[in-house]
């Protein structure tokens, strides 16, 4: 047996006989040609009826090899091969001489355009990009496209040379030659299995034909055997018979022999019988034996019969194999016609292409010499470039110098500019706040302004409550009273009316709300009878806020613009002065009494040893803070309204700032002072503790007269320790501190002698002259003990006050305190 398919080696092609061969029948067993009756058996079934349209075919793979009787047929399909063979051999065959050029000449294509693209990349990298390079690119994409047609070339001449030797892929007829191959293998498998039942009937009817010989041959024996016992038995009759005739011939006694032969006689009767019914029986044997050897041979005839049926159509199926092999013969000649025909095809193909490929090539090289000059003049240029650059460095160096000192000396240039805008801005900034210190004091160190409120419900009705007071059109400055009928006049610094928005008042404080900032002291007073708005004043409404929350809002916005030179802090105390007593009204103890020291440091100042400070940032902070202390006060008193028109009230608000530029620190302070009623005791008639309370505020009062009274005349005592409150307010009131008095006045006709009182008051406070703006300031560099004091532009003589709050240089006791006048460049 072979492999039905094999791969076609153009080099070595397989015969066709070797390819295919094609099943015959076998001869029948000699023993099967005898025909006898045989019994139907389950396994002689009929052959499948194949028509003349339904050829059966099989493949050859387990099919034995063709007899003589085929190779006719085959002989036809030789002389093709041969060709084909030959065919092959000359073309392609790796041996062949066309073949074995072709495969140099791939080889020495592929040397050349491996050795160009290395040319072409050489060339590349030595070239700078430009039409050349673009030129030389397309090349690039030319000799990419050859390479890979050749390569097709190459892989199609590959194909070829290992194409199997089956059938051609998609060829028409390779379809059908397999069908025909199959129904050939089915028909031989059908074929064999007939064969093996013919030769099973075969053994049955031989195994039958000898029984029957056998059953033959008992039947005679037992006809021997009857026709000898017939011979004896009538031979022993006869002999009976003459013994009877001669018995009967002799006397008596003789014929009681006869007698007794006649008694034997009927013995040997009963034998005849008993014989003859044995001799009956044997009959009936032989006929029902007959009757069987008769059936089988029926049987074996049958069996003949069914043999030659079989014959015959193994016969018939032998030829319809004969046919079908006959046609796949002829359908695989003309396969490898194809093929063949294929083949030359594709080779003349192959060679058009090759030709196409060497053309490009020679294209490819003839663009490749045009090339060749440019390439000369880019490599002239490149290396003139080269050359340039390898000076570059040189040259770079040089302008990196040139550049870097020039980079250097604007940066001085810069730097010095700045220190010189530094300079100049911190000179305008003391400018400034000369200027504005100027401004205030050239409007007086202690203002006072008065504030008429209106009339209100509480102020009644009838000729009590008429209005008394009047202001001049033209100056605003000025207010007229009518007291007991006579008119009396007053000049302030400023006089609002009952019109005047909490805003207008607020816009005269804004200006020492900013000095507080540069770091000055800053007192603002409520001064006037209970009643007369002087906490509506400080404090306001929730819907229209006062003095306090404004000029704090204002110190927050102002910090917030100086934030990017200067970092500010701002905290705040709350405290009354009741009956000479001072309270911390934000201290978790608001019934301890606080006193006023001396600080440690030797610096002069004043401090308040337990007074609560808060920090503040945002006016949510202050409302926090101001409801503290007003809920402190509410549970201490149980009637507020009395307690807090007896009492002093103090907000006071430090600013400390440290200059991010220069280190300066300053401080300042602002005190927002709501005092007590300044109606007379003897108006009111008061007695014992009322008394006392008005006592106390007569003589705070009058000693913050004194105060001021003091500080103007530059007396050398200044009267500070009369009051807790002037005590308290030293640092603010003496020296470069600046005071805002606002006198508050009812306008009705029964309080006109109290308005007279605080409007004498008014005057007398706004006669007084504070010394000239001083402001403290200090070097962040320094320790917090040491001060520097600056001299203002103009040499007004300094106050004896100054001595109390910041001891010059000259009545400091601290030996080793540094003191530094700074003389602000005019
Ligand atoms: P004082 O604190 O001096 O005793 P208040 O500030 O308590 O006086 O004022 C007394 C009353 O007058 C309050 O009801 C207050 O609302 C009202 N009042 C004072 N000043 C004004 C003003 N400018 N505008 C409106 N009402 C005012
Ligand atoms: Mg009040």
């Amino acid at each position: 047996m072979v492999p039905s398919r094999r791969t076609w080696n153009l080099g070595a092609t397989p015969s066709l006989r070797g390819l295919w061969r094609v099943g015959r029948a076998p001869e029948p067993e000699p023993g099967m040609a005898r025909p006898a009756p045989a019994p139907a058996s389950p396994a002689a079934r009929p052959f499948p009826h194949t028509g003349p349209g339904r050829l059966r075919t099989g493949r050859g793979k387990d099919t034995p090899v063709c007899g003589d009787e085929d190779s006719s047929a085959r002989s036809a399909a030789r002389p093709a091969l041969a060709q084909c063979r030959a065919l092959s051999v000359d073309w392609a065959g790796p041996g062949s001489p066309h073949g074995l050029y072709l495969t140099l000449q791939v080889e020495h294509l592929k040397e050349k355009l491996i050795s160009q693209a290395q040319e072409v990349s050489r060339l590349r990298s030595e070239l700078g990009g430009t039409d050349l390079e673009k030129h030389r690119d397309l090349l690039m994409v030319e000799n990419e496209r050859l390479r890979q047609e050749m390569r097709r070339c190459e892989a199609e001449l590959q194909e070829l040379r290992t194409k199997p030797a089956g059938p051609c892929p998609g060829c028409e007829h390779s379809q059908e030659s397999a069908q025909l191959r199959d129904k050939l293998s089915q028909l031989q498998l059908e074929m064999a299995e007939s064969k093996g039942m013919l030769s099973e009937l075969n053994l049955e009817v031989q195994q039958k034909t000898d029984r029957l010989a056998e059953v033959e041959l008992r039947l005679k024996d037992c006809l021997a055997e009857k026709a000898q016992e017939e011979e004896r038995l009538s031979r022993r009759l006869r002999d009976s018979h003459e013994t009877i005739a001669s018995l009967r011939a002799q006397s008596p006694p003789v014929k009681y022999v006869i007698k007794t032969v006649e008694v034997e006689s009927s013995k040997t009767k009963q034998a005849l019988s008993e014989s003859q019914a044995r001799n009956q029986h044997l009959q009936e044997q032989v006929a029902m034996q007959r009757q069987v050897l008769k059936e089988m041979e029926q049987q074996l005839q049958s069996s003949h019969q069914l043999t030659a049926r079989l014959r015959a159509q193994i016969a018939m199926y032998e030829s319809e194999l004969e046919r079908a092999h006959g046609q796949m013969l002829e359908e695989m000649q003309s396969l490898e016609e194809d093929k063949n025909r294929a083949i030359e095809e594709a080779f003349a193909r192959a060679q058009v292409e090759m030709k196409a490929v060497h053309e490009n090539l020679a294209g490819v090289r003839t663009n490749l010499l045009t090339l060749q000059p440019a390439l000369r003049t880019l490599t002239n240029d490149y290396n003139g470039l080269k050359r340039q650059v390898r000076g570059f460095p040189l040259l770079l160096q040089e302008a990196l110098r040139s550049v870097k000192a020039e980079i250097g000396q604007a940066i001085e240039e810069v730097n010095s500019n700045n220190q010189e805008l530094l300079r100049k801005y911190r000179r305008e900034l003391q400018l400034r706040k000369k200027c504005h210190n100027e401004l205030v004091r050239l409007k007086g160190n202690i203002r006072v302004i008065a504030r008429v409120r209106p009339v209100t419900k509480e102020d009644g009705e009838g000729p009590e409550a008429t209005n008394a007071v009047t202001f001049d059109a033209d100056d605003d400055s000025i207010i007229h009273l009518l007291h007991k009928g006579k008119p009396v006049s007053f000049e302030l610094d400023k006089v609002f009316s009952p019109q005047a928005s909490q805003q207008d008042v607020f816009q005269e404080v804004q200006a020492l709300v900013t000095s507080c900032i540069d770091g000055f002291n800053v007192c603002i007073f409520a001064y006037g009878q209970t009643g007369a708005g002087k906490t509506y004043t400080m404090e306001g409404t929730a819907e229209n806020p006062g003095i306090n929350q404004r000029a704090l809002q204002l110190l927050f916005s102002e910090v917030q613009e100086k934030a990017s030179d200067w970092e500010y802090t701002i905290t705040v105390s709350a405290a009354e002065i009741y009956n000479e007593v001072l309270r911390d009204l934000l201290g978790k103890e608001p019934q301890e009494k606080l006193e006023i020291r001396l600080c440690p440091d030797g610096s002069g100042q004043l401090y308040v040893p337990g007074l609560t400070e808060f920090q503040v940032q945002s006016v949510d902070d202050i409302n926090k803070v101001f409801e503290f202390g007003h809920t402190n006060r509410t549970t201490e008193f149980t009637n507020l309204n009395e307690h807090s028109s007896r009492s002093h009230a103090l907000l006071i608000v430090t600013v400390r700032g440290v200059d991010c530029s220069t280190g300066l620190r300053t401080t300042g302070k602002l005190n927002l002072v709501d005092l007590a009623g300044s109606e007379r005791v003897g108006k009111s008639g008061a007695e014992g503790s009322r008394l006392r309370e008005a006592q106390h505020i007569n003589k705070s009062l009058s000693a913050l007269g004194d105060v001021i009274a003091a500080l103007r005349s530059r007396q050398g005592h200044v009267p500070f320790r009369n009051s807790k409150l002037t005590y308290l307010l030293q640092d603010s009131l003496s020296g470069d501190s600046k005071t805002l008095m606002v006198v508050q006045v009812s306008p009705v006709e029964k309080n006109t002698s109290e308005t007279l009182y605080s409007l004498k008051f008014a005057e007398r406070v706004r006669s007084v002259e504070l010394g000239p703006g001083l402001r403290r300031a200090e070097l962040g560099s320094w320790s917090s003990q040491e001060h520097l004091e600056w001299e203002p532009a103009c040499q007004t003589p300094q106050p004896s006050a100054r001595a109390h709050s910041a001891p010059s240089s000259g009545t400091s006791s601290r030996p080793g305190s540094i003191r530094r006048k700074l003389q602000p460049s005019a």
